[in-house]
């Protein structure tokens, strides 16, 4: 039987119904919307349209979006210095910069530079810390999106081998550490890893974070596995694929996301949800 889909635009809107209301009830006790300043330096296409999408899901749910597009030639202090100004100004909850930044720009000074408490992307030091420690505060918004997938399955994480593939900063590690604090057995696959095919081959559950078109092949899939496909690559015809072979995968796997519609629309509605989150941990 063909897995069944992990359907993320239904689970994103139902996240995002929820808290417009508490939005809603927040603004009618007398509290401000929440605002959240979304930075974009330069003009890569993606990052546009990954942004535009941002404001437009919290304009649409009630907050206020402030939209920050600094050039490419902008310098790393510019940056610094817009940071520090919305970091003091208490109408702002949260601050995210779209990342890449251009090269001049060291992206580590700058995502230390952001308030932890305004950190809604949840890249900062500290917020990291946080989820190694097991004391999750703002979450990193597309592993945080997949834990919500999982939940979705009603299956019983605990115990399950967990392969992830990809060991950056902002996916592949902070999904380690997730799916660690729910309990599974977990490996980290990465450019270096010696036999891919055969650790994949061992998992109840793999989540794809690499970046590379349909890298992961269907008879590498064990069966009754749960697929998490986080990938958004331009496939030879132009449209969008996860690094998944999706049609083979899912003949074998128990739950699979699709791309586009399955890890990309939670990642906005995480963000949102920290938000929301920042501005309630600010009140106090
Ligand atoms: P990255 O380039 O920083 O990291 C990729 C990782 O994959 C690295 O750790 C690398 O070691 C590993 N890798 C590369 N080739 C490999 C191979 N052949 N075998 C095993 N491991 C390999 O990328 P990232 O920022 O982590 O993003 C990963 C993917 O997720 C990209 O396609 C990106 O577009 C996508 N993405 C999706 C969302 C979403 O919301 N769905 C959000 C951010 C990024």
């Amino acid at each position: 039987m063909p897995a069944r889909i992990l359907d993320g635009k239904a689970l994103a809107q139902g996240v995002t119904g929820e808290l417009r209301e508490r939005i809603a009830a927040r603004i009618a006790a007398g509290r401000a919307a929440p605002g959240l300043a979304a930075l974009l330096v330069g003009d890569d296409a993606a990052s546009q349209v990954y942004v535009r999408n941002k404001r437009r899901t919290a304009d649409g749910i009630g907050m206020r979006s402030l939209a920050f597009d600094l050039p490419a030639s902008a310098s790393e202090s510019e940056l610094l210095a817009l940071i520090g100004r919305l970091n003091g100004d208490p109408s702002v909850n949260g601050i995210l910069v779209q990342l890449p930044l251009p090269a001049q720009i060291s992206t580590a000074r700058v995502i230390e530079a952001i308030d932890p408490a305004k950190d809604v992307d949840g890249f900062h030091p500290y917020n990291v810390g946080r989820l190694v420690l097991r004391m999750p505060t703002l979450r990193p918004c597309t592993p945080y999106g997949c834990m919500q997938l999982l939940a979705k399955t009603g299956e019983d994480l605990a115990g399950m081998h967990a392969v992830v593939i990809g060991q950056s900063n902002i996916i592949g590690r902070p999904m380690a550490l997730e799916l660690l604090i729910a309990r599974c057995t977990v490996t980290i696959c990465h450019t270096a890893t010696r036999d891919l095919p055969g650790l994949v081959r061992q998992a109840d559950l793999v989540v794809a974070a690499v970046g590379r078109a349909q890298l992961v092949q269907g008879d590498w899939i064990k069966d009754g596995a749960i697929v998490i496909d986080v990938g958004i690559n331009r496939g030879a015809d132009g449209r969008l694929v996860g690094d998944v072979d999706f049609q083979a995968a899912r003949e074998r796997a128990s739950w699979i996301t699709p791309v586009p519609g399955g890890v990309g629309p939670m990642t906005i509605a995480m963000l949102l949800a920290n938000t929301l989150r920042a501005a309630e941990m600010q009140d106090r």
